[in-house]
């Protein structure tokens, strides 16, 4: 598979891709060995030689829609993937028993897909769920109690808070630390078998109470929760931390680089610890897998919290997840935006170690950059008024309809072209017409007088890829607002003929004929916040919304829209990109939504 990035001479290195081909020339993942499907190390050492030369992974929890900032992660490891002769996995991280939903499954899956990825490699699908590891955790959790590295800890919860220490002060250890390793076994199976109440105990590992780090302050393993888990059902009353779970997860799947946000810096320590000691003791093949850290994405304008895009969606402040303003993967496909552009974009904002905020605008033109080479172009009016060509029956015929065509795509000849008709009525912009123009306007202006008395005549316009008319006015309605917009036709002037370039004109407009135009709702989206870095201060989020962040227009888009099908993009010429909405251009009412305009309209 080959990325638009692939192409891009201005690909970004990054600090991981640097790890990476390092990793490859000392030949540091060389000698593994891959049993064909996750497990421990007798388990892949039985295995042939890995034919992946690395493997990276993808775990999302399942407890909401993906959104940009996770499509930056499933582009940075997917895209490693594919770079460097690898495999990235689908892991569902579904270790918290309380928050999962076959939805968000199947909404994970299908946007990673959609994305233009996929985890089937040399045969194998590489669709894992975490919880399928709990029997090898608990088994883990056995091996460190037998070790004497864990313990299971009975303070209350309070006492276990309080016994901390902070920043400034190194914790205490707790009075049940010092049990013996047989006494600690029976504890922990008393844990699993249900004979102690949730809350009740934990297991905790025996690193340092003192240590700076205050995650290695004997942090906690395994927890008691009655819950029903939608994989295991009630086969488990006792479930992992997820400090403990994700290094097992990643060792198990051999994974060699583990690709996370900087949040996780802190924990790399226990990442290791933790790997180290299960390679001690033979359960995990050597050697680990390493934790390297990149900042999280943070676009202006946009919210990344699954909570509170779910907030979003519960109090009815978008139409659903998939809302084109959502920054949901949902929502920015059904805005138009194309997995390729996506990758542009999480390719060119790179992997850093420095957080900060990305300007909308990158994404915008990404996708410009993506679809400048692969939309039709099209004419459509947003705003309509009609321009009745007074003399056209007298010049043209009476209801006589002119053939017009233009190219598909102006670089690409082969496409072929698009055909329609011009007659007596067409719909024009109202922004094309000026009763009294500005300095500088050069479409359609009526008649006026000059400085010395005299008239003038009325300005002259091409209609584009038709003939070049002349206004002589506009009709009104009793409160002044034009309803027709009033212009003679200059004979012989039609477009690609020989007297096209007998008169010249300043100004092109765009146009659809009235006699085959076709009527559609276009939906002109904006941004949905009105802060660019929104629910960052003290104001509550939700009154940082932008209230004009939809506009619904009807206008009119050429003739050979007609036949549009769901997620066709087109350029609108002059008006920016816009894609036929997935859902209801699907069920047969002609919808387009704007993806972006022209040019950047953001910052200003
Ligand atoms: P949220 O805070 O929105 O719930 P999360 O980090 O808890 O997100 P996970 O399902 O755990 O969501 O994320 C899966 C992967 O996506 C993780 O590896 C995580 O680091 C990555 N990820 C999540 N948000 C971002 C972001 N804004 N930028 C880059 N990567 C992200
Ligand atoms: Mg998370």
């Amino acid at each position: 598979m080959t990325s638009p990035a692939d192409k891009d001479p201005n690909k970004p290195t990054n600090f991981l891709r640097q790890i990476i081909e390092a990793d490859l020339q000392q030949g540091t993942y060389a000698a593994r060995h891959w049993g064909g499907s996750p497990g421990d190390a007798a388990h892949h050492a039985a295995g042939p030689a890995d034919p992946a030369r690395v493997r990276l992974r993808f775990p999302p929890e399942p407890n909401g829609y993906l959104h940009v900032g996770h499509a930056k992660s499933i582009c940075l490891n997917f895209g490693l993937a594919r770079d460097y002769g690898g495999v990235c996995h689908m892991r569902f991280d579904d270790t918290n028993p309380e928050k999962e939903e076959q939805e968000y499954v199947d909404s994970i899956r299908e946007s990673v897909q959609w994305l233009g990825y996929g985890w089937t490699a040399n045969g194998t699908e590489h669709l894992y769920y975490a919880s399928n590891y709990f029997d090898f955790m608990y088994r883990a959790a056995e091996y460190l109690v037998e070790a004497g590295h864990a313990y299971v800890d009975e303070q209350s919860a309070d006492d276990m808070r309080a016994n901390r220490g902070d920043f400034n002060t190194p914790g205490k250890n707790s009075p049940f630390r010092d049990r013996t390793p047989a006494e600690n076994l029976a504890r922990l199976r008393a844990m699993k078998n249900g004979e102690l109440p949730d809350g009740a105990a934990v297991l905790r590992a025996k690193i340092d109470m003192a240590s700076p780090n205050i995650n290695l302050r004997d942090p906690a393993l395994y927890r008691i929760r009655r819950a029903t888990h939608h994989n295991t059902g009630d086969a488990w009353c006792i479930y992992p931390m997820y400090t403990f779970a994700h290094p097992i997860e990643d060792a198990l799947e051999q994974i060699t680089h583990s690709i996370c946000t900087l949040e996780f810096e802190d924990q790399r320590p226990f990442y290791d610890w933790l790997l180290e000691r299960l390679a001690e003791g033979k359960l995990l093949a050597a050697p680990p897998p390493r934790q390297y850290e990149f900042a999280r994405l943070n676009l202006t304008y946009v919210i990344t919290s699954k909570r509170k895009l779910k907030q979003l969606v519960d109090e009815g402040h978008v139409s659903g997840w998939d809302d084109p303003r959502m920054p949901t993967i949902a929502g920015l496909r059904r805005r138009g935006y194309t997995p390729e552009a996506i990758q542009l974009f999480a390719e060119r904002t790179g992997a850093s170690k420095a957080g900060g905020w990305i300007d909308y605008s990158n994404l915008d033109i990404a996708l410009r950059d993506d679809l400048d080479e692969k939309a039709p172009r099209a004419m459509a009016v947003l705003d309509p008024v009609k321009l009745v060509i007074t003399n056209w029956d007298d010049v043209m015929g009476e209801g006589k309809l002119d053939a017009c065509s233009a190219p598909k795509h102006p670089h690409h000849a082969d496409w072929g072209q698009r055909h329609f008709q011009i007659g007596r009525e067409v719909w024009i912009e109202r922004t094309d017409y000026e009763e009294t123009p500005p300095k500088g306007f050069f479409r359609l202006f009526p008649p006026r007088q000059g400085v010395d008395g005299q008239m003038l005549p009325g300005n002259k316009v091409r209609l584009k890829y038709g003939h070049v008319i002349e206004c002589t006015g506009a009709n009104k309605d009793a409160d002044g607002n034009v309803t027709e917009v009033l212009a003679t036709i200059v004979p012989d002037t039609k477009s690609g003929t020989p007297g096209a370039d007998s008169v010249k004109v300043k100004g092109v407009i765009t146009w659809v004929g009235a006699a085959d135009a076709v009527p559609a709702e276009i939906r002109l989206y904006d941004r949905l916040f009105a802060v660019p870095q929104p629910g960052t201060g003290d104001a509550d989020f939700l009154t940082e919304l932008n209230p004009n962040s939809l506009k619904v227009v009807t206008g009119y888009v050429e003739t050979s829209l007609a036949d549009a099908k769901a997620e066709d993009r087109f350029q609108f010429e002059r008006h920016g990109y816009f894609v036929a909405d997935r859902k209801d251009q699907a069920a047969g009412k002609p919808v387009f939504n704007r993806v972006a305009g022209m040019k950047d309209s953001w910052g200003k």
